[in-house]
């Protein structure tokens, strides 16, 4: 996972926007974390790892010990011998698989999950799905995905998944409107309101059931939630389905700014839209007033981990005043964030992929209010006096839309209201 390419060269945005870019050591959760939000999202589907005590540890301790609940993720753990080519592993697969279903009937999605040992053994996958889905297909769905920390970070891990469902959703010639990523039930409720008070017929992916995904076509339009999914875009586009290019739904403003993008695209009415958005948007602007005096003028570095990083910084610049000192993305996708990146002020340092030596070594000359980064990194900074924000809390949280606005501020308030309240107690 580590390796000193490149590391460092600049790269244009656009002709002004220099990007760092980093090749070096990561310190960030592989893709099958994406597996303790998206096995909550999706009810009826099952998860399972093909890997090793390693991934079996990391998920239990990501998604906690369900103790009351059968979880609907496990591990088909990779052994020593099946590592030297000594088992059949398509066969123990098979075998495993028809022995899960067996016991838990109602899994209507299974979901065979790539990790970095089942990659070394070049365990095929996307193959054993196909032979498995025409084995069980009837009455569950298997389809696979990689969430291996050698070819995914974090939120990629959500990508994949949400690409491999793609091929699979039905057709349909209707212009709907679909909201692509993982959100909240109670987020989504709330888009679904807006949506159809603004005369919009909206689906989501992922669906919260395997049998109720959308359909798409060549009429369908979509619109990311997340700013993480360019695989899921380019699998939609090959089905036909066009992007309406908009900010994410971050703030008062950039939520406002994503349904207006999508009511365009629909033809809504301009005073129809102004008369339903302006309530939510106001309420929304109230309750992040007092934030805004909180955070205004405080100077916020992120590391590279989830990819939320430019869309949150650009909320934190234009809608509370904070001031970005480097945004780092474990990847940027140009063509999703061009409309963000032209909202951060012009001096910010951009940087893309990681080397942790290095950002950190940043991150102490520059001395920043607060730095948003991985949970390994935060301690050490914090050790040496700077407040620090958990970047895992950011994907865990709802934080999307009007009614999340000032929540989602608050997550960056609460850590230098702490420091506050330790200063003053070391006073
Ligand atoms: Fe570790 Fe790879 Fe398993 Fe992720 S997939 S937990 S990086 S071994």
């Amino acid at each position: 996972m580590s390796g000193a390419l490149a590391s460092g060269c600049a790269a244009p945005v656009g002709i002004e926007r220099p990007v760092l870019r980093e090749r070096g050591q990561r310190e960030v959760f592989c893709g099958l974390t994406g597996i303790v939000w998206l096995h909550r999202k999706i009810q009826d589907a099952f998860f399972l790892v093909i890997g090793s005590r390693t991934c079996a540890h990391l998920l239990q301790s990501a998604a906690g010990v369900m103790i009351f609940a059968e979880p609907r993720f496990g591990t088909a753990i990779i052994e020593e011998r099946d590592l030297a080519g000594l088992a059949d592993a398509n066969a123990e697969l098979d075998r495993m698989v028809a022995q899960l279903l067996a016991r838990r009937p109602e899994i209507r999605m299974l979901f065979l999950v790539g990790s970095c040992p089942s990659e070394v053994i070049k365990l095929d996958l996307a193959r054993a799905a196909q032979r498995l889905d025409t084995a069980h297909g009837g009455q569950t769905r298997v389809l696979a995905w990689s969430g291996s920390g050698i070819e995914t970070t974090f939120t990629e891990g959500e990508d994949a998944c949400l690409a491999s469902l793609v091929p699979g959703l039905p057709e349909t010639d209707e212009s709907r409107l679909l909201v692509v990523g993982s959100l909240p039930d109670i987020v989504e409720d709330q888009f679904a309101r807006i949506f159809a008070a603004l005369g919009i017929t909206a689906d989501f992916l992922p669906a919260r059931r395997a049998g109720a995904m959308p359909a798409i076509g060549a009429s369908t339009r979509y619109l990311l939630a997340q700013p993480f999914l360019g695989a899921t875009a380019q699998a939609i586009e090959a089905r036909g389905g066009r992007r309406i290019d908009a900010i994410f739904p971050f703030g008062a403003e950039g939520t406002t700014e994503w349904l207006h993008e999508a009511a365009r695209a629909f033809g809504v009415d301009e005073l129809h839209f102004r008369t339903t958005i302006a309530p939510l948007r106001e309420r929304a602007k109230r309750a992040l007033a007092p934030l805004r005096d909180r955070l205004a003028g405080k100077r916020i570095s992120f590391l590279p981990d989830s990819q939320l990083e430019i869309p949150l910084a650009r909320f934190l610049s234009t809608e509370l005043g904070m001031v970005p000192v480097e945004v780092g993305t474990p990847y940027l996708h140009r063509g999703h964030m061009a409309r963000e990146l032209a909202r951060l002020p012009a001096d910010v340092r951009l940087s893309e992929g990681q080397d942790v030596d290095r950002q950190l070594d940043r991150v102490r000359a520059d001395r920043p209010d607060l730095t948003v980064c991985g949970l390994g990194l935060a301690n050490p900074l914090e050790a040496e006096g700077l407040a620090t924000k958990w970047a895992i809390e950011l994907v865990f949280s709802p934080i999307h839309g009007f009614d999340q606005a000032a929540d989602l501020a608050d997550l960056f308030a609460r850590p230098l209201r702490r420091r506050d309240v330790l200063r003053l107690e070391g006073a």
